[in-house]
């Protein structure tokens, strides 16, 4: 693999904001986003203080981040990187699903359909334009750009023709499971302060507590990685290969996300379960793969196509020579 230095390569063209209408708000995404952000800040009052908590969201940030979000719905559905059993699918994508990032079919499609138009016009969250609209702007306003009924259609027929998926989206059930979870985060500390005797109103306040900081704190946190690999690394870092968009490998964005900042590596070679390329860029959702693997749970696993640098370097280069000619 040819490591190169920061690039400069010319940034691509930003994509036009001209798809905005007119500034409305998508408030199915805008009002969840603002009421579980103020929850997720009460979790900071010393009466719903917990260190449990604290413990709960930290690892949940690995459970429903990592094994849901990176592994289930962005290597396994959106990209099949690899192959699992049925069940073992089910399982990360409900893990997914509990972190409020839409429904699979939806997710995948959007994120098919970025990496089809990355950072050109029709790219649903390209930063390049605006870090906040890549960050967040683009789930809260209106653009033609993330339309996702129409995305569904052209880029996840594989998954609205799946019964499991389908039921998922059928009357939002994706929801109903993850507030099933953050219940099920109330009714563990309540059992829990309960078989120890303790008093209704202290069950109350620790049921709360789990539910606060394994609940909200946690899908806020995965909320702000996600977005971090929309923003952050379509800006800031290092490009291993010459991609046609403004794609980049990022260091700190990987160490927080487990692995989903080598984002220009991603960008590559989308279909690579592998997104660390060497001991430098560490990928802790890849390693987790490679241990699935080598137990018999995870099989088909696609790697870095040898020769990628070089291919994609020849391609840019026919694309710079044909733009130089029509000039
Ligand atoms: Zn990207
Ligand atoms: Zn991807």
């Amino acid at each position: 693999m040819s490591m190169r230095e920061p690039s400069d390569d010319p940034a691509p063209a930003a994509p036009q904001q001209a798809s905005l209408q007119s500034l409305r708000i998508k408030w199915r995404y805008a009002s969840p986003i603002i009421v579980i952000h103020l929850i997720a800040i009460s979790a900071f009052l010393p009466s719903f203080f917990s260190w449990t908590g604290v413990v709960l969201a930290v690892l949940g940030c690995y459970v429903f981040g990592t094994l849901g979000m990176n592994i289930g719905y962005h290597r396994l559905v959106a990209h099949r990187s690899f192959a699992c059993p049925l069940w073992l699918e089910y399982v990360l994508v409900i893990l997914g699903a509990c972190c409020l990032e839409e429904s699979p079919i939806v997710w995948a499609a959007l994120h098919r359909q970025h990496h089809h138009m990355a950072d050109k016009e029709g790219d649903p969250h390209s930063p390049v334009a605006s870090f906040l609209w890549g960050h967040l702007g683009w789930l809260v306003i209106k653009s033609d750009n993330a339309e996702a009924g129409r995305s569904i259609v052209r880029y996840a027929p594989d998954l609205t023709s799946d019964r499991f998926y389908s039921w998922l989206e059928v009357g939002d059930n994706w929801i109903k499971v993850a507030l099933l979870s953050v219940a099920a985060f109330f009714v563990a500390g309540f059992v829990a302060v309960t078989i120890e005797g303790g008093p209704l109103p202290e069950a109350v306040r620790f049921g709360c507590s789990l539910l606060l900081w394994g609940g909200a704190v946690r899908i806020v946190a995965v909320w702000h990685l996600t977005w971090s690999v929309n923003s952050i690394t379509h800006l800031w870092g290092y490009r291993n290969y010459m991609t046609p968009d403004n794609s980049r490998n990022n260091l700190l964005v990987s160490l927080i996300t487990n692995g989903e900042g080598w984002h220009n590596n991603h960008h590559a070679d989308p279909a690579s379960a592998r997104h660390g390329h060497g001991w430098r860029e560490p990928d802790v959702a890849w390693l987790t793969i490679h241990a699935l693997q080598s137990v018999g749970l995870v099989w088909d696993v696609a790697l870095p196509s040898p020769g990628l640098a070089e291919a994609l370097e020849a391609r840019a280069l026919r694309g710079a020579a044909g733009g130089a000619h029509q000039n």
